[in-house]
Order: structure tokens, then C-alpha cells, then sequence
């Protein structure tokens, strides 16, 4: 290991620990002696990414429904399976473009110099990702890393044990491990992951752990992207058509149970609209889901921890005496961790609710008195991850969309900026730093160098010293050109 990287993190010798330090070492090797892989090398690992994934698709499935207790067949192929293939074959299309030196214009004194940006990669990426899309979020960011050359450790989540290993193998079975490889292991392997010096880091969890990757990492100056999460608003605009709001976000809320990232956290709708939002949204994730209490189609919370955490935010809601609309029979759901969406009306502002990112199928409703007063409530807590505006009112609209900032925006629909490849994905504020998807993955992931062609009929050495009259007489007459 070069004696700049020789950073040793400071973790027991477990098995987690051991591989991590090896694969570490072996990927800067790797990279040193291919600082530069061909677009044909590119092109070839994505195949593989590629391969391991739809070869793989049964095997994945059956994983994740298992860490699950029960995860949505559909969801998992269309989440996990299409958007991680899709995003791959995204990059191979444009891969060539997006390696291109990108020429940029030359100021008229310094002509007839020539000057580029010419992408390079970073080297060794670091990929933390969550439980909640386990697969999609540990190949997405790693389609763009070794799109743009670099070699890539993956660290998934521990909630995730049987998804991970499968990874573990299927990556194992198409790459060289200098290349693309995972390492599996607890929350001491995530911490000793951060204090890695990695060329990049891509954290995707939450605010709180995203603060501290931040911190670790900055020891060793590792430039991190962290996808985090927060409290995303679907508001609500007198204008809207509220049957077609409603369905968009009961479809939100209720993927993968409330547990995405994008999920609309809360609704803030006009006070003269607040019940006929409540029960549209009711009804439309009755017919969604006709028997949510036995349906493989309605996914499970993740753990007993999170399953508890998301009882308590509704029992507090309805302690303090909000209005609460159930779909389904909660009960009848406690052996697979299941919650039915739990439309939670008016809740007072110090529920806990209100407090923290929801991140399961409880769905706060809020009037508001005006647009305005939706975009102060907005705006009175951290920057969220993303904003659903429903509404025809173009003004209005404008108005939320310049007056709010969220890490990424749906006008009437939900979740959709995210699965639009060429829109870069990423929070702002508390809920991320940093984006990838698309180009802007293969930027994140690259060193945009840039590169001065000096012209061997430059003019530049008359301002060499000494200086002179002449220095004086050149300067002024170049000056007229800046
Ligand atoms: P988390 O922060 O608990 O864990 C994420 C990852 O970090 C896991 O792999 C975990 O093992 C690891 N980890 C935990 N403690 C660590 C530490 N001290 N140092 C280093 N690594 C550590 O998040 P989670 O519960 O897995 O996921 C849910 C959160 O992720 C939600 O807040 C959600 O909004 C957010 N999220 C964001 C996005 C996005 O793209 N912006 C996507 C999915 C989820």
C-alpha cells in the first residue's frame, strides 16, 4: 500500500476487518497499476453488473423477501432488478460521451492555447448502503463508479444479512476482487469502512449516522456523497385534482411500506380540503391493497425495532388526540410485522409524528390556511429530501418550487425525479450532500481535471522578468482583452 494511504483503521481483528484491510489494499493496487481502464474494460464491467443481476434475480428476491419477513414480489423486480439494470444500461449508452475531454473555450489573450476537461478516475470507492432498497442501492452508485473506472468495496447493511451474502457471491462470481467486491460485517465494519481512506465515499442511510461517516471520513479528507433522508412534504393545492393526488400518494406511501427515502413523510392540504384528501387517500389504498391483512403484494416492516418504533408514532398521534383513519386490521398483521397505512389527521405539531422522518406507512395530514403557509411550514424545518406539489395553478406552483429547496422535486406525481436516470438524485441541507444517477453518478465518481495545452507560439513569456517599459506597454495593450 502506497505509504500515503497507509491509514490503518482502528477495528478488532474480526473477519469483517480482515477483509476490508485486504480488499482495501488489493483494490489501490489494482488501481495503480490500472489507473485508467479502457472504454472497453468500462463497457465490460457493467455487462457484468449486468449479469450478476438478472442472473441472479430469483436468488435476490428470495433474499430480500426473507430479510423482510415478506417483501412485495413486484416491488423488489421493479425497484431492485429494472432500475439497477436500467440505470447500468444507461451509462453503457453513454458511456463514450461521458468519457469525452470536454472542451472549453479559451479566453482571446491566452489564444492559441487550448483547454479541456478530461475525466479521470478517482480510484477506490466506497459504497455504504442502507437495508430498505438493499440491492439497488449498493449496484446503483457502483454503475457509476465503475463507469467511471474507479474499483469498488461495498459495504450493505447488517439488517440485510441474506441479501448481502448473495451479493457478496454473485459479485464474487463476476469480478476480480481488485475490481468490484463486498464486505460484510456490523456497525463497528461500517465504522471502520469511514475510516478508511477511500478516493470517494457514497454513504446512503440516515441523517444522523451520514453526520458521523462525515466526520470519520474527514479525517482522512475522503470527499464523501451522502444520500440521506429527512420529512419529504406532498402539498396539496386548491387547484389540484385530489382523486388523482390521493392515488399517487397512497402509491408513495404504501411502496415497500412507507420504508423509501422519497416517500411523501406528511400531506399539508387546503383546510376546506383536508377531508375529502383524507378519504380519498383512504380509498385508494383500499383498492390498491382489497385484503392488505393476508396480501404478499404489502410488504413488511424490517425488524422489531422499526416495527415498535412506527407503533409508538401512531399510539403518541393518537394519545394526543389526532383523528387516525386505519386501512386493515392492525392486528391481524403482527406476526409478519405489517402495518396498515395509518392516515393520521391534524396531529399537534409536537407529536412525535411530526418530529422525526417517518419512514414507514403512518401518513400525517395537515391543513393549511394558504400556500403560503405550506411553504412556511416547509421551510421551518430542515431542507427535505424531496417535494410533491399536486395542482393546475402554474403560479402557485412556481411560487412552492422558488420558495422551498428540496433535494429533488414531483410535480403531480410522487417518487418519479428519482427513477428519471438523467436527473441527478441527491438531497440538500440535512438531507444529503453531494448526487449521482446518470452523468452526474459518472461526475461524482470522476476527477474532472483540467488541463492548460499551452501553444509553442505562445506570447506569454514577454511578461517573464525582468520587467521593463515593455512588460508595462504588453500588460496594458492585454488588459484591453480582459
Ligand atoms: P442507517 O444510517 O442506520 O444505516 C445505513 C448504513 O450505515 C448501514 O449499512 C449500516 O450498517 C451503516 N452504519 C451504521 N452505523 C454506522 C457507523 N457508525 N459508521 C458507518 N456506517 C454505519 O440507515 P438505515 O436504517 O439502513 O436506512 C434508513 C435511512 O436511510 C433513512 O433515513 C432513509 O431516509 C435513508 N435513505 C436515504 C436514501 C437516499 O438515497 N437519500 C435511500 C434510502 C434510505
Amino acid at each position: 500500500m502506497p505509504a500515503d494511504t497507509a491509514h490503518t483503521p482502528n477495528i478488532e481483528n474480526t473477519d469483517g476487518a480482515r477483509d476490508l484491510a485486504r480488499l482495501f489494499a488489493l483494490q489501490k493496487e489494482t488501481c495503480a497499476a490500472s489507473p485508467y481502464p479502457s472504454f472497453d474494460e468500462r463497457i465490460d464491467r457493467l455487462n457484468r453488473l449486468i449479469r450478476l443481476t438478472e442472473d441472479n434475480e430469483t436468488k435476490f428476491v428470495e433474499a430480500i423477501n426473507a430479510d423482510f419477513g415478506n417483501r412485495s414480489f413486484y416491488e423488489t423486480v421493479i425497484a431492485e432488478i429494472v432500475v439497477t439494470v436500467s440505470g447500468a444500461k444507461l451509462a453503457k449508452k453513454h458511456l463514450q460521451n461521458w468519457m469525452r475531454p470536454r472542451g472549453v473555450p479559451t479566453p482571446l489573450h491566452m489564444l492559441p492555447a487550448k483547454s479541456r476537461i478530461e475525466p479521470q478516475p478517482l480510484g477506490v470507492v466506497g459504497v455504504i448502503s442502507p437495508w430498505n432498497y438493499p440491492l439497488q442501492l449498493a449496484l446503483a452508485p457502483t454503475v457509476a463508479a465503475l463507469a467511471a473506472g474507479n474499483s469498488v468495496l461495498i459495504k450493505p447493511s447488517e439488517l440485510t444479512p441474506r441479501l448481502s451474502e448473495a451479493l457478496k457471491q454473485a459479485i464474487a462470481s463476476e469480478f476480480d476482487e481488485g475490481v468490484c467486491a463486498v464486505v460484510t460485517g456490523g456497525v463497528e465494519v461500517g465504522q471502520a469502512f469511514t475510516e478508511t481512506p477511500f478516493d470517494h465515499l457514497l454513504f446512503t442511510g440516515s441523517t444522523s449516522i451520514g453526520a458521523r461517516v462525515a466526520q470519520a471520513a474527514a479525517n482522512n479528507l475522503t470527499p464523501v456523497t451522502l444520500e440521506l433522508g429527512g420529512k419529504s412534504p406532498a402539498i396539496i393545492d386548491e387547484s389540484a385534482d385530489i382523486g388523482a393526488a390521493a392515488k399517487s400518494i397512497a402509491y408513495g406511501k404504501m411502496m415497500n411500506a412507507g420504508q423509501t427515502c422519497v416517500a411523501p413523510d406528511y400531506v399539508l392540504a387546503p383546510e376546506q380540503l383536508l377531508d375529502q384528501t383524507a378519504d380519498a387517500i383512504a380509498d385508494a389504498a383500499r383498492s390498491m391493497f382489497p385484503a392488505i391483512d393476508t396480501s404478499d403484494d404489502y410488504t413488511s416492516i424490517i425488524s422489531d425495532r422499526h416495527f415498535s418504533r412506527l407503533k409508538s408514532l401512531a399510539d403518541d398521534a393518537r394519545k394526543r388526540g389526532a383523528r387516525i383513519i386505519e386501512i386493515g386490521s392492525s392486528n391481524a398483521l403482527h406476526p409478519q410485522r405489517k402495518i396498515p397505512l395509518t392516515i393520521v389527521i391534524n396531529p399537534p405539531s409536537d407529536a412525535e409524528v411530526m418530529k422525526e422522518e417517518i419512514f414507514g406507512p403512518i401518513l400525517p395530514i395537515l391543513s393549511t390556511a394558504s400556500a403560503d403557509s405550506a411553504i412556511a411550514h416547509v421551510n421551518a424545518g430542515d431542507r427535505p429530501l424531496a417535494l410533491y406539489w399536486y395542482g393546475d395553478n402554474k403560479q402557485t406552483r412556481d411560487r412552492v418550487l422558488q420558495k422551498t429547496v428540496s433535494g429533488g422535486v414531483t410535480v403531480n406525481d410522487t417518487l418519479w425525479h428519482v427513477a428519471q436516470e438523467n436527473l441527478p438524485f441527491g438531497g440538500v441541507g440535512k438531507s444529503g450532500i453531494g448526487a449521482y444517477h446518470g452523468e452526474r453518478g459518472f461526475e461524482t465518481f470522476s476527477h474532472l481535471k483540467p488541463v492548460f495545452y499551452q501553444s509553442r507560439f505562445t506570447s506569454g513569456s514577454i511578461l517573464y522578468p525582468p520587467y521593463t517599459e515593455k512588460t508595462g506597454k504588453v500588460l496594458s495593450f492585454l488588459r484591453k482583452f480582459i
